[in-house]
């Protein structure tokens, strides 16, 4: 089984794909995740987001692993535990220019099949009902106002200790859902078979509520 949780920057899809993976043993795939882990490659590698050729070249050498340990998800890139670092200011900011790339894009939709291939899973992100698993059994569209997106992913940082003012997060979030919506491949944008949620003024538990509900009633 397929569920496709796709959505904007704090629109909640990471926290609640958590909670329904835990409560339906249904294994969670970041797609997100994915794309920061290039990011990081095109940092250690000193390349700017336009060298898009060279940027193609490091895709062969990327590996990309999601662990489970101590009962903490983990991302390792290369076998280097990357899970802190995928979410620094530096990766925020270029992460959207590198995911519009489509080699990049057609590289990660590949490695993101392959990682769900024979497996249950909630898989996050921008694309997934619309590109990577059209055929999805279930697929949810989730959104918010853009400054109540901003405050949670300011509050999120805080705790993560993720240095970047409300006012840099605001910008973040702008800047990459223009470019996000405006991708030749992959755009994020509602499916038009996903169930639309706008997530403004609800609870986490009450996304997941809804989310759980209308998985139970496909799978009855
Ligand atoms: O979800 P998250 O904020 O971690 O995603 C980081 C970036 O990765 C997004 O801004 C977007 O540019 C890209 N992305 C994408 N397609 C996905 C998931 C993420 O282009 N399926």
């Amino acid at each position: 089984m397929i569920v496709a949780i796709d959505g904007p920057a704090g629109s909640g899809k990471g926290t609640v794909t958590k909670l329904i993976s835990q409560r339906m043993e249904l294994i969670n795939l970041d797609t997100g995740a994915t794309y920061r882990c290039v990011a990081v490659s095109v940092l250690d590698n000193n390349l700017k987001v336009e060298e898009e050729d060279k940027i193609a070249a490091l895709l062969d050498d990327i590996k990309i692993e999601f662990k489970k340990e101590d009962e903490k998800d983990k991302v390792f890139l290369n076998d280097v535990d990357v899970t802190e670092r995928i979410r620094s200011k530096e990766v925020s900011k270029i992460v959207s220019f590198v995911s519009g790339i489509t080699e990049v894009r057609l590289h990660m939709a590949d490695l993101q099949r392959k990682m769900a291939e024979g497996k249950d899973v909630i898989m996050e992100g921008r694309d997934i009902g619309t590109y990577v698993f059209p055929n999805a059994d279930v697929k949810i569209y989730l959104d918010a106002d853009v400054t109540v997106r901003a405050k949670r992913r300011y509050k999120e940082n805080l705790e993560k200790g993720i240095d970047m003012t409300y006012e840099e997060v605001l910008d973040n979030i702008v800047k990459r859902d223009e470019n996000d919506k405006n991708k030749k491949l992959g755009a994020l944008k509602k499916a038009d078979d996903a169930v639309f949620i706008d997530t403004t003024d609800m609870t986490i538990e009450e996304v997941a509520d809804k989310i759980e509900y209308i998985i139970k009633e496909k799978i009855k």
